[in-house]
């Protein structure tokens, strides 16, 4: 069962890999956006450790809802909304107690929260490319009946391939679309901090 502490735990672990990778993710951005992907994601999960500190949730889905709202609030960029849409989404969609079936779920709820909101398919180059095989990942684990950290890391795996699947493509979705053919040959920035936020899970899990 995956407790509150385990969703604040989370939180934390993402913004310390956010802090050590800020310069990755906007290097990754200055090819083939605006060079802020980074510093959007570590001033906002920087801003969801002090609203969790501030304000400690009691359940999973405060922790979730209070990390999202942060998130639309905070960051400028379009990442902080798709993000902070998604946690808000797993926020509503979890029920506790928190099984690895109902954080599949609700993942899943905040998947499709950004593919909503975005209006991206897998193939458009964005976050939504290490998301979409994230979600499959751990619905196929809660299948074949996995423990939870190992579902975490066949997610974070596939968030990984995915994210580097973006490489090769040609960006249809977000500031990246407007470079068109310029775009190939660039990991996609969401896509590789999607990857990183999977990851934290596992980190967390174990
Ligand atoms: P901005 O582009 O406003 O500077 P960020 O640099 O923080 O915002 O985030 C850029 C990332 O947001 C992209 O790499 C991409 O993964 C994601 N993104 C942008 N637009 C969309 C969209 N319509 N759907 C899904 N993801 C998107
Ligand atoms: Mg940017
Ligand atoms: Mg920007």
């Amino acid at each position: 069962v995956l407790t509150t502490a385990f969703f604040v735990a989370w939180f934390e672990e993402i913004a310390k890999q956010v802090r050590l990778q800020r310069e990755r993710l906007t290097a990754l951005d200055a090819a083939i956006g605006d060079a802020d992907h980074g510093t959007n994601l570590d001033r906002g999960f920087t801003e969801v450790g002090k609203a969790l500190t501030g304000s400690p949730p009691t359940s999973p889905g405060q922790a979730l809802l209070s990390a999202g709202t942060t998130l639309i609030r905070r960051v400028g960029g379009a990442s902080g909304p798709l993000y902070g849409s998604a946690f808000r989404a797993m926020g509503k969609a979890v029920a506790e107690p928190v099984t690895l079936a109902g954080f599949a779920a609700a993942f899943d709820a905040g998947v499709v929260a950004v593919e909503q909101l975005g209006k991206a398919v897998p193939g458009d180059k964005t976050m939504v490319d290490a998301l979409v095989p994230a979600s499959r990942a751990l619905a196929l684990a809660v299948r074949d009946g996995v423990g939870a950290r190992e579902a975490f890391d066949l997610a974070a795996r596939a968030a990984e391939e995915g994210a580097r699947a973006t490489i090769p493509l040609r960006a249809r979705k977000g500031r990246a679309s407007y470079l068109g053919e310029r775009s190939i040959g660039h990991e996609d920035p969401g896509a590789a901090s999607s990857a990183l936020i999977v990851a934290s899970l596992a980190t967390v899990a174990t």
